[in-house]
């Protein structure tokens, strides 16, 4: 462990610390970001209306929107010279949401992504190869910095040109590997078109992956090619960025850090607090921020949360696997659809490969299809049983999702492949509207 004593703190230390710094919070944010000075004021509410950890509901809420009204700078709690790096979120639409550290912002992100390593028994004597995107994203050098401060030789391999990041995982005896998990899937598949046997012709022995959703099946597939133990970690640019959370070596669930983030979830309709084991939306507010700090951010991500001690001695609470985002639903003829529901229906049967794609159009009713590529070894040129699987896949999501689900297989290699964050839905309704 990279803080023994903090990541081991007991719930009763724990509480009474977070309770501590919440009170502190409230009142840097209403005394430094005129935003929330207004909220607070709004709402009645100020630091001192905060006696337990529960009154932190009494808060205002914080959105995206609110980041993005703020552009270019965010909401900025400090005058500039006291900000030492910006990052900022892809933004796939319009102007991108900027976030903004103090030195001390920094360092607490470090230490964060230190934990993280520790979590999953990285060492010191480790090679870790960093392929996330460098650059405003903040995936690369949240595990580049992280790496560094446990003492381990961290390769910049960077997203992207998967020839020579095979070459370098070779060649420097890679033990660790940090990338989205659907860079990871194409990279085992690179390695096999090579020729390379990744169990034996690599040294990977644990992955840290995380950015984006990615289902059990995956973890396993992921695995299972590698021969690794791979973590699943989860951050956000708006909350430093990776090093919000992550699995330890029992992979029961994120330990999502507490003496930093202070975890709710909420009712999606009401948004009201729900009791341990619901699922709901994760609110966190930032206990310590500087340059940006968060009230009770909405991260949009749907997942529950588990207060119990874990084997590893941490008992900082966990978020039991993202389920996906409330943005990604799709509500077809009515009916919720989680994209996650469709790859573990596909990860589940051996025949099908690791990519797909779900497409919805709407002509007079919606229409959900999917489009998955079966596995490498599968006979594609069998009609017959290409029909057949068809039929099957076709059962099996119609059965799980509770909608008709068209169904169109492919060879392998037919979809595009992912660096960093896959995208594999495509709305047609959403776009006919834009
Ligand atoms: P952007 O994609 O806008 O650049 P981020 O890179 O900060 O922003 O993405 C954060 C989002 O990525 C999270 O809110 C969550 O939806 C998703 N995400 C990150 N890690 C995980 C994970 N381990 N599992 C599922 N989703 C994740
Ligand atoms: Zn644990």
């Amino acid at each position: 462990m990279y803080e023994p004593e903090l990541e081991t703190i007991r719930p009763e230390a724990l509480q009474k610390l977070q309770l501590d710094r919440l009170k502190k919070m409230a009142r840097y944010a209403a005394d430094n970001v005129p935003m929330y000075g207004k909220r607070f004021k709004e709402k009645g509410v100020d630091a001192d209306s905060i006696r337990s950890l529960e009154d932190v509901a009494k808060l205002p809420f914080t959105v995206k929107t609110d980041l993005r009204d703020h552009y270019p700078y965010g909401i900025l709690a400090v005058p500039l010279e006291k900000v030492v790096r910006l990052h900022a979120s892809s933004g796939t639409t319009g102007k991108p949401t900027v976030v903004t550290y103090t030195r001390n912002d920094l360092e607490t992100w470090v230490r964060m992504m230190a934990r993280t390593y520790g979590a999953a028994n990285v060492t010191p004597t480790e090679i870790v190869q960093n392929a996330y995107g460098y650059g405003l994203f903040t995936g690369g050098l949240g595990f580049h910095y992280g790496a560094e401060r446990i003492g381990a030789v961290v390769i910049p391999a960077a997203a992207g040109n998967t020839k020579r990041q095979l070459m370098l995982m070779k060649d420097m005896k890679t033990t660790i590997l940090a990338c989205t998990p659907s860079y990871a899937m194409y990279i085992g598949e690179e390695a096999v078109k090579e020729g390379m046997d990744p169990k034996k012709d690599l040294h990977l022995r644990v992955g840290l992956f995380g950015a984006e959703p990615w289902s059990e099946e995956a973890r396993k597939r992921i695995q299972d090619t590698f021969g690794l133990r791979a973590h699943d970690c989860y951050g956000m640019s708006e909350l430093y960025g990776p090093g919000v959370a992550v699995e330890c070596e029992h992979q029961r669930g994120l330990h999502i850090w507490g003496d930093e983030f202070l975890p709710e979830i909420v009712d999606t309709e009401t948004l009201q607090p729900l009791p341990p084991g619901q699922k709901g939306e994760l609110v966190i507010t930032m206990l310590t921020r500087e340059a940006m700090p968060l009230i009770r951010y909405r991260t949009r991500d749907l997942a529950t949360l588990e207060y119990e001690e874990c084997e590893c001695g941490r008992w900082h609470p966990r978020i039991m696997r993202i389920k996906g985002r409330s943005d990604d639903m799709l509500i077809i003829g009515g009916v919720n659809v989680f994209p996650s529901q469709v790859e573990h229906v596909l990860m589940n049967m051996p025949e099908m490969g690791d990519q797909y794609q779900i497409i919805v159009k709407r002509d007079l009713l919606d229409h959900l299809s999917v489009k998955a590529e079966v596995a490498p070894n599968f006979k594609h040129h069998d009609k017959a049983q290409m029909s057949r699987l068809k039929s099957d896949v076709e059962k099996e999501l119609t059965a799980v999702l509770t909608v008709r689900a068209k169904v169109e297989l492919l060879p392998p290699e037919s979809l595009p492949r992912s660096e960093g964050k896959a995208k594999r839905v495509i709305d047609l309704r959403k776009e006919e509207k834009k």
